[in-house]
């Protein structure tokens, strides 16, 4: 992700070079505000409103995507590639779910039930369900 905001043409502030080093890697998908508190140390004179205008910006150039799993703030994920997405309903946690190689992302694979004329790029679907840890705790209550 550091080498991508390197070609990417967005000037390299200190601001962005931490957000991204915060960004790349991270598999929970953070909310801004998430980001921002773990920022604090880093960037203490940073604003909230630019940490995430700053996600704003590395949304649109590509470097992260911008998603929304229901209700509550929008999350940001370092990975750029098509995959699903796991979410628990009980305490939000979105995890990745590689799509295997050939099925799930190609085009045919959601045709079906799109609009005539609607030219499909990639297929992402969220499971809705219990994270580990939140089965565990249903067991034990
Ligand atoms: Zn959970
Ligand atoms: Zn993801």
């Amino acid at each position: 992700m550091l080498d991508r905001l390197r070609t990417s043409g967005l000037k390299l502030t200190p601001q962005r070079l931490a957000i991204v080093k915060e960004l790349a890697g991270d598999v929970t998908h953070p909310t801004a505000q998430e980001l921002f508190d773990r920022l604090s140390s880093t960037l203490p004179t940073t604003s909230f409103a630019t940490v995430y205008n700053t996600l704003g910006t590395l949304a649109e150039a590509g470097l992260c995507r911008l998603k929304s799993f229901g209700p509550g703030p929008a999350r940001f994920d370092p990975n750029t590639e098509p995959h699903h997405h796991a979410v628990c309903d009980r305490c939000g946690s979105v995890t990745d779910v590689p799509i295997p190689a050939g099925t799930g992302a190609t085009p045919s694979a959601g045709n079906s039930s799109v609009g005539e004329g609607f030219a499909v790029r990639a297929v992402e679907r969220i499971y809705r369900g219990l994270c580990a840890s939140c089965q565990g705790n249903v067991e034990a209550s």
